[in-house]
């Protein structure tokens, strides 16, 4: 049986690999691991191998571990998707926000992200595959919703987070993760200084990186698999 070491190293290994593949510099791509459903230990382990950044789905569960971790120079991700109700504490204890889907919640993070905390580094999350997931919005509603993050000063705009619909063909893989890229482009030539796309977890994380992808996110293959129950999951 492998450990969370093994299965790290292997990892960022294959990322090495995809980042000399694709001609980009190495240490272009972060891994950001994503530890939902696994324990802080978990999280403790892979922390002192080097891991830096960590991806929770669900508030409360995220909010626990960071109590049982708030000894480690940790930056979270909030990952998940985000009710209105809560984005008050998303806003205060964490540093990334990946799914920002409607200018409503935009709003809401940035007046409540606090005024000692550096600006809330978001992504705006775009669905290209339309019918398979139901968040997420499609390029023209991304371009507009850029435009207002732009005007919130407690929100840094980073790029673009997509999840296409899964399927075992690379070339598949890497036509969606083109169009994520072209969309992101459109908003560089829209003047936006975004520089992240977040795009690709276990199963295709080595084409996500041959389109560009700047953060990868990683679960399963890091920690194993998740076991808790769906029911629970989605309870935040
Ligand atoms: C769970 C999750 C991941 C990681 O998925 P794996 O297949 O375990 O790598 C990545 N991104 C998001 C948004 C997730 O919810």
């Amino acid at each position: 049986m492998n450990t969370i070491g093994e299965r790290w190293q292997a990892i960022m290994a294959q990322i090495a690999a995809a980042e000399a593949q694709a001609g980009r510099a190495p240490d272009a791509v972060t891994l950001l691991a994503v530890s939902k459903a696994h324990p802080a230990q978990s999280i403790r382990s892979a922390y002192a191998l080097g891991q830096q950044h960590f991806g929770e789905n669900y508030l409360q569960e995220a909010l626990q571990k960071q109590q049982e971790l708030h000894d480690l120079a940790i930056t979270w991700h909030f990952i998940g998707p985000i009710q209105s109700n809560k984005t008050q504490p998303i806003a205060t204890h964490f540093d990334w926000v990946h799914g920002i889907d409607r200018s409503k919640i935009a709003d809401r993070l940035n007046a409540a992200r606090p005024e000692d905390a550096p600006a809330l580094q978001v992504c705006i999350q775009l669905n290209i595959s339309d019918e398979s997931s139901k968040s997420g919005v499609n390029a023209e509603e991304a371009l507009a919703l850029a435009q207002h993050i732009a005007t919130l000063p407690r929100l840094r705009l980073r790029g673009l987070m997509a999840i296409p619909a899964p399927t075992a063909d690379p070339l598949q893989q890497r036509a969606q993760f083109h169009a994520v890229r072209q969309v992101f482009e459109q908003l560089q030539g829209q003047g936006h200084a975004v520089d992240t796309l977040s795009m690709g977890m276990s199963e295709d994380f080595p084409a996500a990186i041959q389109e560009g992808a700047t953060i990868v996110r990683v679960g399963s293959a890091i920690f194993g698999a998740r076991t808790y129950p769906k029911d629970s999951a989605s309870s935040t």
